[in-house]
């Protein structure tokens, strides 16, 4: 069977990236395959967040789910840190992977910077977590942004070496990527060259869930760009980071080809382009947030709806954990 298994971490403020490279394929593959969606709070703490805190980022990512219009009667979704198969089978995982693997993720990198030492340990071993987010479900289907491609390597790697160590063949599927698509690497509006991010500390750097127009409107217009007009072919675009962006985002939100953007801009400065943007967000995103913040009205509706996923997520994940178990050799009464 078809399973999808993907998450957000709750450690910050949604933005438009996530929308466009995570939520809204959530929401477009729930009818065609069985969604566990969760909320990945165990991810969340490897950076720190406040505890008193936590919980309502928690909701405020479920309320993202529902408001971007995942049906809970569909998806299962949960708190990542409600399922305890996870880090159980994580731990199993940790002494499957090899050192060198993880050396080689740049996501560590580019989160640690010159800081390596500084940065916890679950920071570092966080794609083997998030292996075991996926394999404790036996998903086989993973849609994400661009900047999780490594990480699903990874776990790819793991479910084979798991198979082969303990001669369990076919044990744990070889889970594909769902990348493709518009959206899948949008950018910061203040740097072409770096992910839009929830932990970037700039809000200007991208256009979160919850903004209202004037946010919106003021945070495109000091959207970093060049002062040249739009160019008419994509090579040119390709050549212009932010203009590319700027591009590619209005083309995700308008179904577009950036061809097509293009064949109607082209040749126009950003002085029509922006407004033409800011519009069209404001569009996909105030009703977005408009039900979120209504859904936050009511934490115990939320709640009863995590809970729920919850227990139906543990249903599936605590046989594949005890089948783990045995491979492994753990003991057992006989
Ligand atoms: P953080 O900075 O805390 O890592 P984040 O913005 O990277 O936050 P995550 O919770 O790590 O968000 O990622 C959730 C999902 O959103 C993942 O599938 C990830 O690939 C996707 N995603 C994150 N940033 C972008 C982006 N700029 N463009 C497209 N997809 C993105
Ligand atoms: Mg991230």
């Amino acid at each position: 069977p078809e399973r999808v298994l993907s998450g957000v971490q709750p450690s910050g403020a949604l933005h438009l990236g996530n929308y466009l490279g995570a939520l809204k394929k959530f929401v477009d593959l729930q009818h065609r395959m069985q969604c566990f969606i969760f909320v990945a709070d165990q991810h969340a703490i490897t950076v720190w967040q406040e505890p008193a805190q936590l919980a309502a980022q928690t909701r405020e990512i479920a309320a993202a789910y529902l408001a971007s219009g995942l049906d809970p009667k569909v998806a299962t979704i949960f708190p990542q840190s409600a399922v305890r198969a996870h880090v159980d089978l994580a731990w199993i995982f940790n002494c499957v992977a090899r050192l060198g693997w993880l050396d080689r993720m740049t996501q560590f990198k580019e989160k640690t910077g010159k800081h390596k030492e500084r940065a916890s340990v679950g920071l570092y071993t966080y794609p083997v977590l998030q292996a075991a987010d996926i394999l404790i479900y036996k998903a086989t289907h993973v849609p994400v942004g661009e900047d999780q491609k490594q990480h699903l390597e990874l776990t790819r790697d793991i479910a084979q070496k798991f198979n082969n160590d303990f001669a369990a063949p076919g044990f744990f599927p070889l889970p594909e990527p769902l990348i493709e698509g518009p959206g899948a690497r949008v950018m910061s509006l203040r740097d072409g060259a770096a992910k839009m991010s929830k932990s970037d500390p700039s809000d200007y750097s991208r256009i979160n869930l919850l903004d209202d127009k004037d946010a919106i409107d003021q945070k495109v217009r000091k959207a970093r760009t060049d002062p040249e007009p739009l160019p008419a072919d994509l090579e040119a675009l390709r050549a212009r980071p932010e203009a590319d962006n700027l591009v590619g985002i209005y083309g995700a939100l308008a179904g577009q080809t950036k061809a097509e953007v293009l064949a109607r801009f082209a040749g126009q400065g950003f002085g029509a382009f922006k407004p033409a943007l800011a519009e069209l967000m404001v569009e996909t995103i105030a009703p977005i947030g408009a039900e979120m913040r209504r859904l936050l009205g009511d934490p115990a509706e939320l709640d009863r709806i995590l809970a729920d996923g919850a227990e139906r997520a543990a249903a599936v994940a605590e046989p594949i954990l005890e089948e783990t178990r045995r491979i492994v050799g753990f003991w057992r009464a006989v």
